[in-house]
């Protein structure tokens, strides 16, 4: 496959563990259950941005980019970890973040204080979307290149065909760790916003003919602009690869959003906490937990049955758990005694 031609850096410690999750299983009482840890792939506290990052900053890097600019949610993890990769190849970085500026009287928390730490210049802009962020940063980049810089532009969430190759190389990796095992998966189940990583995941599956149902759950678009969004980018990044192939139909599920993205669910803290006290996994508030809270629910619904197997891929994000506190006490006993 051509995906072996095009430059990529190893910023990640690959291939990721995957773990069975029997006590999980257990306490769902349904399939058999993986969990693919991209949450310990090794780089500034892990996530699933490095295995894109990976094909986008080599692509900055062959451009001859001096700065890197993105832009995300006040605790996005996709800025965290772009912020570590541009330090570890020298690089300047510029984060700009959706939301009002953080309260100095407040320590940051969370990915805004690892943030912080890699020294990013962080610029808050009020920005509701994703084009809104989009244009905000490319006005920063604009800016830049007057000053004589060369910047590196990646959108949120680094979903770009370039981007999503990081899990096309993601899907073979699996499917060989399965083979080896003497395994196959019916289901995936990741967490899906701004599609990169469901687009790669269907790019690697269809290329080695693998029959898997990928089920996105959506943590904040609504499902038919996510399918869109998602299908658009596989039938790019195939192209990408020299495969014309376009994707029609792939499985988004936007009933586990809750009140919004970043907005903390019942379903989600309850999934964090099942998984910590069964495998001693962490989950994260915004994405994973969510995810899960979906697997979860199709267990309890009777849609997946003991004659399943299923991976849950576990995107990270870990260090926003920090920024969520409050919210995820809520409802919990602590034990004190
Ligand atoms: C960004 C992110 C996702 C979603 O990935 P997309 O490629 O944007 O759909 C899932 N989980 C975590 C922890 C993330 O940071």
């Amino acid at each position: 496959m051509l995906i072996t031609k095009i430059p990529r850096l190893h910023l990640g410690n690959l291939p990721t563990p995957l773990e069975e999750a029997p006590r999980l299983a257990e306490a769902l009482g349904g399939p058999r259950l993986f969990l693919k840890r991209d949450d310990l792939n090794g780089f500034a506290l892990g996530g699933n941005k490095i295995r894109k990052l990976e094909f986008l900053l080599a692509d900055a890097q062959q451009k001859g980019a001096d700065v890197i600019v993105t832009t995300g949610a006040l605790q996005s993890n996709h800025a965290r970890l772009t912020a570590a990769a541009a330090r570890r190849l020298g690089l300047r970085v510029i984060l700009v973040l959706a939301g009002s500026p953080p309260n100095l009287e407040r320590a940051p928390a969370g990915n805004l204080l690892l943030d912080h730490l890699l020294g990013a210049e962080v610029r808050t802009v009020t920005a509701e979307g994703f084009q809104e962020m989009t244009e905000a940063a490319t006005a920063v980049a604009a800016e830049l290149r007057d000053k004589g810089h060369c910047p590196y532009l990646i959108p949120v969430g680094g979903s770009t065909p370039i981007g999503a190759l990081g899990y096309v190389a993601a899907a073979l990796e699996l499917y060989n760790q399965l083979y080896e095992r003497g395994l196959s998966a019916d289901y995936i189940f990741l967490a899906s916003r701004s599609g990169g990583t469901q687009a790669g995941l269907e790019v690697g599956s269809r290329w080695l003919g693998i029959d898997v149902h990928i089920v996105g759950i959506s943590v904040g678009p609504r499902r038919e602009e996510l399918a869109t969004t998602i299908t658009t980018l596989a039938t790019e990044t195939a192209q990408m690869l020299g495969w014309p192939q376009s994707f029609h139909d792939v499985i988004v599920d936007d009933e586990y959003v809750g009140e919004g993205y970043g907005k903390v669910s019942a379903s989600c803290r309850e999934a964090i906490r099942l998984l910590a006290q069964t495998e001693g996994v962490f989950l994260d508030p915004i994405y994973s937990g969510k995810s899960m809270a979906g697997l979860i629910a199709y267990i309890r619904q009777g849609q997946l049955g003991p004659h399943n197997t299923v991976v849950f891929w576990h995107t990270g994000g870990v260090p926003a758990l920090f920024a969520y506190g409050k919210e995820l006490a809520e409802g919990g006993e602590l034990c004190l005694s």
